[in-house]
């Protein structure tokens, strides 16, 4: 044998995991290696602990909404602690899971930050391996933006340890991040400000859609501020509350900056120096369709190489690694047309296919099909909320390019209209399918008149 190992996979996130797995099986010799939780960002302070916060965000209108219906709901209280506590216990179970998984698959498991020092060589912990093939799948870190105070800003990592739930929340950003946890801390109960930079915060997704949101956000009681720029941060008081000053000279006093403004990948003393990896414009691992980067025998994935910014995306790239490599006939490249996506907001946001701005810019001649409605949930409540829905069609071939939603479970409910896509259902395949009723998502194929 002239390696150690045939595969080496440095990072044991969501694409590290599923390649290391699925190449034992295939009966690779496999080491995978993590510097600091099984499960990655997804597991630890990503989707799911993130999507938990959102649930307990979720319950207090569903409590209020109970009322309603006749139920005699008092809320004594929300205790942070208890929250934090549970989250904390489940994702011990889940690191538990990934570990027997990766056992039981007869992966190697190395807990120690790895380094790359020559051509198929990794060290971890004092000691080298000999690898034919590496795989890069470490992932992403947020960033902060260089102004002064930076240090006392919350990251994405430590907003879910954080000891205390802050009563004032200042949110920076405008992306997906950003607004899960204005929607998380405001469903909480405290007080949340979003700062975005621009005129209209989710750049990227279909004007509809951000505008409604804008207006569900701020109806629930978030603060928006557009055209926002924070200059500084300084503590205040006894040192617990922070002061920010914007660069219009205005000031806000809160408790916690959280700050969401991108991620960039993670290659700290990755020892990419020893070999010729390279990286493309944005500091992203350059690769080709099989994920291979300038230097033979390194591979890459996930939040590292250019691409949406997804778990199901790097599950499907680790498994497409260890396909090519260790079960070739059973390759398929990764489709990366039509990904769906939801921003666990509160209301949530789901997507799959072009925005109507796409669409047009791709030179299609385009009708789109929107409704706004009352969710039956709030027949009884006084809350306002309406759904939105939005169907992007092409004119000419009646395909339908993309669905937008803005409402509950909009991520549950896009997920089967990204089947439809896929399969390119026409807008005449919508009609002709029969609604489930009554439901909201009945909507998605009754909508008749186009609205342009
Ligand atoms: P990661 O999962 O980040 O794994 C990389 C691993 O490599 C980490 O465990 C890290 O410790 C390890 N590592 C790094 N360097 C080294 C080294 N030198 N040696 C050893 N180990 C190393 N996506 C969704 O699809 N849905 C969501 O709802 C969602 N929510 C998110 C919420 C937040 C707050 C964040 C930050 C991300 C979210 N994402 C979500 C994105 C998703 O988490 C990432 O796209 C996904 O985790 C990327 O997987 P990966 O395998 O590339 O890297
Ligand atoms: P995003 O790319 O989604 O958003 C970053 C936001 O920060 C944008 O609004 C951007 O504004 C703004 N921004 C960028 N640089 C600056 C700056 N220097 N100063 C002020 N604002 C700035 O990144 P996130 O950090 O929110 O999330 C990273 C990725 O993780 C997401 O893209 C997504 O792929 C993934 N993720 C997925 C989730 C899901 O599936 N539900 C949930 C959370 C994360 P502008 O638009 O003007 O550039």
């Amino acid at each position: 044998m002239k390696y150690d190992f045939d595969l080496f996979v440095i990072g044991a996130g969501s694409g590290g995991v599923r390649a290391s797995r699925f190449a034992a099986g295939f009966g690779a010799r496999v080491a995978v290696a993590e510097s600091r939780y099984l499960g990655g960002t997804c597991v630890n302070v990503g989707c799911v602990p993130k999507k938990l916060m959102a649930y307990a965000a979720h319950s207090s209108e569903d409590i209020a909404l109970s009322r309603s219906f006749g139920w005699d709901a008092q809320v004594a209280g929300f205790d942070w602690a208890t929250l934090i506590g549970n989250k904390d216990r489940e994702i011990e179970r889940l690191n538990g899971i990934y570990g027997r998984l990766l056992e039981n698959s007869g992966v190697t498991l190395l807990n120690g930050h790895a380094r790359i020092t020559g051509p198929h060589q990794v060290a971890v912990n004092g000691q080298t391996y000999s690898a034919q093939h590496i795989l890069l799948a470490t992932g992403g870190w947020p960033v902060l933006p260089d102004i002064p105070g930076k240090e006392l800003m919350t990251d994405s990592n430590q907003v879910f340890y954080l000891k205390q739930q802050p009563q004032r929340v200042l949110v920076i950003g405008g992306g997906y991040i950003a607004l899960e946890f204005a929607s998380i801390f405001n469903g909480l109960g405290s007080e949340a400000h979003v700062s975005y930079r621009g005129e209209l915060f989710l750049r990227g997704f279909d004007q509809d859609v951000r505008e409604h949101v804008r207006d569900s956000m701020a109806d629930k009681g978030v603060n928006l501020h557009f055209n926002s720029e924070l200059q500084a941060i300084e503590k205040t008081g006894n040192g617990d509350e922070l002061k920010v000053t914007f660069k219009d000279g205005s000031t806000l006093d809160v408790d916690c900056v959280f700050c969401a403004i991108g991620r960039r990948p993670m290659l700290d003393n990755l020892g990419l120096e020893n070999v010729n990896v390279q990286t493309d414009r944005h500091g992203l691992i350059a690769v080709n369709e099989h994920y291979e980067t300038s230097e033979p025998g390194i591979l890459a994935i996930g939040d590292l190489i250019a691409g949406p910014q997804l778990t199901p995306v790097a599950l499907a790239e680790g498994m497409a690694v260890a396909r090519r490599l260790f079960k070739p006939d059973e390759y398929r490249p990764v489709s990366y047309d039509n990904i769906a996506t939801a921003v666990f907001t509160l209301p949530n946001i789901a997507t799959v296919g072009l925005t109507e701005e796409q669409a047009r810019a791709a030179g299609h001649q385009v009708s789109v099909f929107t409704s706004k409605f009352r969710p039956m949930k709030l027949s009884f409540s006084e809350v306002q909320e309406r759904i939105f829905m939005k169907l992007v069609v092409d004119k000419v071939s009646d395909k339908v390019l993309g669905c937008h939603m803005v409402g509950p479970d909009a991520g549950e409910l896009i997920q089967g209209l990204a089947v439809a896509l896929k399969a390119g259902a026409s807008k005449a395949v919508f009609d002709d399918t029969i609604g489930i009723h009554p439901t909201a998502a009945e909507e998605f194929v009754t909508m008749r008149t186009a609205t342009r």
